[in-house]
């Protein structure tokens, strides 16, 4: 508070005593900031700071950037490999030969008895790519489960999904510099100021430069929206019906691109006798957009000289998340806006490296964007990794959302679980917990002991973390950044990839497989394994040959593709070393005819959806200070105190007809479980939803739902019902109380 004051207290910026900055990548989300750390006189890291030199971030970091340097001696992180018999028995100090070798025996025990798949493997996308492909190549080429997934199901899979079904492969086609370029941006479920905070900056500082319409579909009035030209409240789910409304216009109205949808796509005719049921005076009934909306935007986009679309979780986290996808793809294909500056399809990935794990970790299929199906890919894979292509199954296993309930059916008996903590991410944490209870055998590798998964493993292998260890990031943009080593490894952990290595060894296969002893040596296999071209005779698009460690930190990261062609010539020509920005840019797609797809996507209605005894729309979102579960930031002094409980926004007037107050606790039911939270009144949900952060434990995810998309198996987070009941006040504070504890 500044007014009336006559002495105000200087700013001042205290001496941190840096002696030594040293480059790295952010660890958190998946915008890829460029960090530098500082190390005191005694070689103790003091402080971090953008690096101003990068083109993702140019000397930006959020708060989550800003303090990451507290969390290498945080509390909790685990010091010594753990063990017990029974998950509900204390856990006792062993040696790190020893947890290997027990965790090793039960694997082959349980394989033995049940069958290779009886034991799965659940990972994540915050390990570093080598380690990612070192993993793969363990859990494919030597343990041999087919029931092999990350939590990236929880987040990324619908975007994966859409981009195969309409290009033919993953991989984001468009960039950040696009939005200087754009004539028009539309939002899909996405919340940058909060989620992505950098590259929201980097959007803010386009508009500023040049004025564009900036256009939001949120059922909240998220910030993002409250800084849009144009907010359109949708009913929650039913995105698909908005934009076959809008190509209803644009095809009807002849502002599709002729030309463009003629030369590279295919499908064209079945999408447009499709969108004519999806009329705006009809459509506007499902959608909740009124139909002069849908009109405006849909002449807005497609007029725009260029226009983009991106996307997070509002649409990936749906029961049809991957048709969300597709859709904005045909969105962005009818109108020429794919492959050009400012015209682009770009889902904003969620975790700092789930472009990583879709590149190279095997979870899907095998590495560098290679096929199970496909028995070429097999025998090239087999033949690199030096065993027998039959080793491999014929098709890709459970996804990580079916994995769990295989626990239920008695087909899953043991797991290893890395990095990931499902006891607060997965949706009906209830049923979760009695899962992960009834396992023969649990081994959790994670860098904290008391993540909450952890109260039910066997053995547990402390993980060393961000720059305790070496590796690459892939960001938002398919931009290939190194973590650089800045320390060693606190305590007893180990780095991911020689805990993958070490295990390698205590395998059949792992005498006959190489595993390289370092990072490098690693990344030195996959620049192999990513030159040539696809089954069809296109480029791989997936091609990093021509980078090296040295080169990326030369550039601040470069974008894939990078051929060695493309690295001589870029070297030659200014020795900018930066990479392809956009994917298509010829028309080509990654398909058998080299056209993109045109994919009817039709709407079904089949979310949970509020009724009489269960009145209120449950969302659920970020909060700029916590990252996922809050492993790590919720052991981060500011973090956690600007945002220390969860809590849930309440319209007021629903909160008045319940007789609620504001900051008063209540307790929130569906037909999953219940929540204790604290209410914010607010504006930003209307008065049949209310909005929980998803970071806290035993919390938003006890009541969610978690329908599956039936292509890409993600959970429908953000769509089902619950209604909210009033509590004693002074038990629920204890309750609250008793959890910040954590
Ligand atoms: S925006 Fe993301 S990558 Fe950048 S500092 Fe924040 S958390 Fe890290």
């Amino acid at each position: 508070m500044l007014f009336g004051r006559k002495k105000r207290k200087p700013i001042t910026i205290p001496d941190k005593k840096v002696k030594e900055w040293k480059y790295t990548t952010c660890n958190y989300c998946s915008t890829g900031c460029a960090i530098e750390i500082g190390l005191s006189e005694e070689k103790r890291i003091v402080t971090t700071r953008g690096h101003a030199g990068a083109d993702v971030n140019r000397g930006k970091l959020c708060i989550k950037g800003l303090l990451e340097h507290e969390l290498f001696e945080s509390p909790g992180r685990g010091t010594e490999p753990l063990i017990r018999d029974k998950h509900y028995e204390k856990f006792e100090k062993t040696s790190w030969d020893n947890a290997l070798d027990t965790t090793a025996q039960k694997i082959k025990e349980i394989q033995d008895k049940y069958g290779k798949d009886a034991f799965a493997v659940v990972s994540t996308g915050q390990l570093l790519t080598e380690e990612f492909y070192t993993l793969g190549k363990l859990t494919r080429g030597c343990i041999g489960t087919n029931n092999y997934d990350g939590n990236t199901t929880l987040c990324m899979a619908s975007a994966v999904s859409g981009y195969k079904r309409s290009f033919g492969s993953d991989g984001p086609p468009g960039c950040y510099d696009d939005f200087e370029h754009t004539h028009c941006f539309m939002a899909f479920g996405s919340n940058l100021p909060e989620q992505h905070p950098v590259i929201y900056w980097r959007l803010k500082e386009a508009l500023e430069k040049r004025k564009f319409p900036l256009i939001v579909v949120d059922p909240r009035v998220t910030m993002l929206a409250q800084f849009a030209d144009i907010h359109l409240p949708i009913t929650p789910g039913t995105d698909c019906v908005l934009i076959n409304s809008m190509m209803h216009v644009i095809i009807n109205e002849g502002l599709q691109d002729q030309a463009y949808i003629d030369a590279h796509t295919e499908g064209f005719e079945a999408v447009k006798a499709l969108v004519q049921d999806y009329a705006p005076e009809v459509a506007q009934h499902q959608c909740g957009i009124d139909e002069d909306r849908i009109r405006s935007v849909a002449r807005l986009y497609a007029k725009a000289p260029s226009a983009m679309s991106i996307w997070t979780m509002g649409i990936n986290q749906s029961t049809h998340g991957s048709d969300g996808v597709a859709n904005i793809n045909n969105l962005n294909l009818i109108t020429g806006n794919i492959g050009k500056p400012g015209g682009t399809s770009l889902s904003i990935t969620g975790q700092c490296n789930a472009m990583g794990t879709r590149e190279w970790s095997s979870c899907s299929g095998l590495p560098g964007y290679r096929l199970l199906e496909n028995p070429e890919h097999r025998q090239e894979i087999a033949d690199f990794w030096g065993i027998d292509p039959e080793f491999f199954p014929k098709k890709r296993g459970l996804a990580q959302t079916d994995i769990f309930p295989a626990i239920e059916t008695g087909d899953i008996k043991g797991m290893w679980i890395v990095a990931t903590n499902p006891m607060t991410s997965m949706a009906n944490t209830p049923r979760i917990r009695k899962m992960l209870e009834s396992l023969d055998f649990l081994v959790v590798q994670d860098v904290y002991a008391d993540v909450e998964t952890n109260q039910y493993s066997h053995v547990y292998f402390p993980a060393s973390v961000w720059a305790e260890k070496e590796g690459c990031h892939t960001n938002t943009e398919r931009r290939v950044s190194l973590i650089s080593n800045v320390l060693p490894p606190y305590a007893n952990s180990k780095p991911d990839f020689w805990i993958f290595n070490q295990m390698a060894k205590r395998f059949e296969n792992g005498q006959k497989i190489k595993f390289p002893e370092t990072p490098e040596g690693a990344f030195e296999e996959m620049k192999q394994l990513s030159k040539g071209s696809n089954p069809y005779g296109n480029e791989r698009t997936l091609d990093i040959s021509g980078m090296s460690y040295e080169k990326i930190v030369k550039a601040r990261g470069i974008q894939w593709p990078f051929s060695e062609e493309m690295a001589e010539e870029q070297d030659k020509a200014n020795g900018s070393l930066k990479g392809s920005p956009r994917l298509y840019t010829d028309g080509k797609f990654q398909t058998p005819t080299g056209k993109a797809n045109l994919i009817c996507v039709d709407f079904y209605d089949n979310n949970e959806k509020p009724c009489k005894d269960y009145p209120f729309w449950l969302n659920s979102g970020r909060v700029v200070e916590h990252f996922h579960t809050r492993t790590r930031t919720g052991k981060i002094g500011n973090c956690n105190k600007f945002s220390p409980t969860p809590y849930m926004e309440m319209n007021p007037d629903a909160a008045k007809e319940l007789d609620i107050e504001h900051q008063s606790y209540v307790r929130l039911t569906s037909r999953r479980g219940d929540a204790v939270v604290l209410v914010q009144l607010t504006q930003r949900v209307s008065r049949d939803m209310v909005f929980i952060p998803f970071h806290f434990h035993d919390c938003v995810n006890r009541l969610t739902v978690g329908l599956l998309d039936p292509y890409s198996r993600q959970p429908a987070f953000k769509q089902c019902s619950a209604r909210i009941e009033k509590v004693d006040q002074a038990e629920a504070a204890r309750l609250n109380a008793e959890r910040r504890n954590y």
